[in-house]
């Protein structure tokens, strides 16, 4: 990709000469809400560990929050060595400017060279503020992270209509951000044994000054969350319509999991988009993924590849999709996946066995 000379925007401008090599380390901002950490989170820990080995400077979190302690003992155990931890009432909630305000702060005074968010509703619109206070670029969405001989960072995203990747560098700022995509990459295992220094913020804001307020929050019913299943049952094109999809809702049902598709499947409007999964959907990694009626396109491939484990149903013995398979059933999508689910009922009856 080629070199972006892009000047920072007028009132941005770094005041005199910056000493950029100030700047090292890299920083994972961690997503928390009501004490539930991102799974995202532990995947860029997981692969910013590599990064900072390759760049020989810490790894660090920045933990935001209220009462979430046990969040930065927990980044140690995923990779981090320096968790900065700020921790306040204020905090409780997401909300933009508060939250912004802290990062810009951690950011100006601890000086990391990469700064990475995961690419969910609330690191996009973080990331989003904080770049508009800093002379730097943000990369959106990446899928693939390196660093080059000169410590630049390599952020790859899909462009152009997901049709080429296309590696983004920040050549004359610091930090280099990105926001990356959940599932894309894999935590370290936890490991307690782990050593970190954990660094308290104190919240560079007064409470009084946040014009916003969080009355409740509202879960949505029925929402689809493919990023955080530990089951997803999967149906293409093979399924038919609509009724097809009750089928695999079933199993779904009986494994504790979630409905996904193919964008086949979606283009034809027998399911919603929010339950594809691919290049141009959402990036899964759950422990099982069954896929039903599904060929196995590079593109829907590259959106669940890193299943622990994956069964492939198509009655096509051809078809690519066996080929990354773990279990691959040659057979009817409609005669197996009924099969299927009352084995599992059954199963569960019987002997208690619990969901995945
Ligand atoms: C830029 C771009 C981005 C894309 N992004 C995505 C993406 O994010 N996700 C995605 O999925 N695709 C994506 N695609 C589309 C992708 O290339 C494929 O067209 C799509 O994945 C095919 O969906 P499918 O496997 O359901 O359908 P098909 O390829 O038509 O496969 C249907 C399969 O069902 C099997 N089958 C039929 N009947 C039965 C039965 N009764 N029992 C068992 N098996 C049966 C057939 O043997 C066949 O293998 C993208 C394409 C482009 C160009």
């Amino acid at each position: 990709m080629a070199e972006t000379k892009r000047k920072p925007a007028v009132g941005l401008q770094p005041e005199g000469d910056v000493d950029w090599s100030a700047y090292r380390g890299v920083m994972v901002v961690l997503e928390q809400r009501r004490g539930k950490v991102a799974k995202v989170s532990w995947q860029l820990l997981g692969e910013s560990r590599r990064l900072a080995d390759k760049l020989d400077a810490p790894l660090m979190a920045l933990v935001i929050g209220h009462d979430v302690e046990d969040i930065a003992r927990q980044a140690i155990g995923y990779g981090a060595e320096r968790v900065y931890l700020c921790d306040a009432p204020e905090l409780a909630d997401y909300r933009t400017r508060p939250y912004s305000r802290v990062c810009l702060h951690v950011i100006r005074t601890v000086k990391p060279e990469i700064v990475l968010f995961g690419a969910t509703y609330t690191g996009r619109d973080l990331a989003g503020a904080i770049a508009t206070h800093l002379p730097t670029g943000l990369t959106a969405d990446c899928t693939q992270l390196d660093v080059d001989d000169n410590r630049l960072l390599l952020a790859s995203r899909p462009a152009f209509s997901e049709k080429m990747v296309a590696t983004i560098l920040c050549k004359q700022f610091k930090p280099q951000m990105a926001t990356v995509r959940p599932g894309v990459f894999q935590a370290l295992p936890f490991d307690e044994r782990r050593m970190g220094e954990i660094i308290r913020v104190t919240p560079p804001l007064d409470p009084g000054s946040i014009r916003t307020e969080v009355l409740g929050f509202v879960e949505a019913v029925n929402r689809v969350n493919l990023e955080d299943a530990d089951v997803i049952v999967a149906g293409g094109r093979g399924v038919g319509g609509k009724a097809g999809f009750e089928l695999l809702a079933q199993l779904a049902a009986a494994l504790g999991g979630q409905v996904g598709a193919s964008r086949a499947a979606v283009d034809l409007g027998w399911i919603s988009h929010d339950h594809q999964v691919g290049q141009t959907g959402t990036t899964v990694r759950p422990k099982v993924y069954i896929a039903a009626g599904i060929s196995g396109a590079v593109q829907h491939v590259v959106g669940m590849q890193n299943a622990e484990l994956i069964v492939s149903v198509n009655k096509d013995p051809d078809a690519p999709i066996h080929q990354i398979a773990h279990y691959a059933i040659v057979g009817d999508l409609f005669e197996v996946i009924p099969a299927l689910t009352e084995a599992v009922r059954a199963a569960r009856t019987k002997e208690h066995v619990p969901v995945v």
